[in-house]
């Protein structure tokens, strides 16, 4: 399995602004701090987000996406882009499998990180309906889409060369097998979540929750007392 020293670029794809940073921009802001780029795939504008029911789906859309290139800047990505799905109704469609094997095959990423397509009963808000979706259409991305010539022959016609990613990192679900210190970067995971001010702003005692969540997670990685960590189930598909 290939080491941080060997990878190049990551390509981070999740369901909705602030999925990325509740979930990996601790372990990401590590990855830029070591030299990787990481690229963000924001499948919907999370227009259903939020509880101001003054403000426009439209209005919400825009204030999210200018949230989320924020949050991107506080752990080092610059490069977000969003595929405008719309927030709650994502399926895993051969349209989004199309638009993700897009997505792989212009960033020619060494390694994906995604939602998990199964259900976690032990932590419903991360089985998401929508996160179930985008995971199992961005594992489809992976294997097969992304690297056969012959899925896809739109893809080919746009002048995108089939490519093979080896390794993904998927968040969220029942399987968890790498446990990433954070301890370093939990500030700077917090600023993240704080620039999603429409999601996170009346959230009173924000790093405490995450500290709850992300010692739990050192525990389990056998992470010494007092660390935080993130969690993954990494697989490597060859
Ligand atoms: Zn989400």
């Amino acid at each position: 399995m290939p080491d941080d020293t060997t990878i190049g670029r990551i390509l981070v794809i999740v369901a909705h602004p602030d999925d990325v940073d509740f979930g990996v921009a601790g372990t990401v802001a590590a990855w830029t701090d070591a030299g990787i780029e990481v690229i963000y795939c924001i499948v919907t504008d999370g227009d259903a987000g939020g509880s101001d029911a003054s403000m426009s789906r439209a209005d919400m859309a825009v204030l999210r996406r200018t949230e989320q290139i924020a949050a991107a800047k506080c752990v080092g990505v610059s490069d977000v882009r969003f595929l405008g799905y719309p927030d709650g109704r994502v399926e895993a469609s051969i349209d989004l499998r199309k638009d993700l094997a897009r997505v792989i095959r212009q960033v020619r990423p060494d390694r994906v990180s995604c939602p998990s397509p199964e259900r976690n009963y032990a932590r419903m808000p991360a089985s998401h309906p929508d996160h179930r979706a985008v995971g199992s259409a961005a594992l489809d991305a992976v294997y097969p889409d992304a690297r056969n010539p012959f899925a896809f022959p739109e893809l080919a016609a746009e002048g995108l060369e089939p490519w093979t990613v080896h390794e993904v990192w998927i968040t969220g679900g029942p399987e968890l097998n790498r446990f990433v210190d954070i301890t370093e970067t939990f500030d700077r995971k917090i600023a993240a979540l704080r620039a999603h001010e429409s999601q996170t702003g009346h959230m009173d005692d924000l790093p405490g929750m995450l500290r709850g969540w992300l010692s739990r997670s050192a525990e389990m990685g056998g992470l010494p007392k007092g660390r935080l960590a993130e969690a993954f189930q990494v697989i490597e598909i060859r």
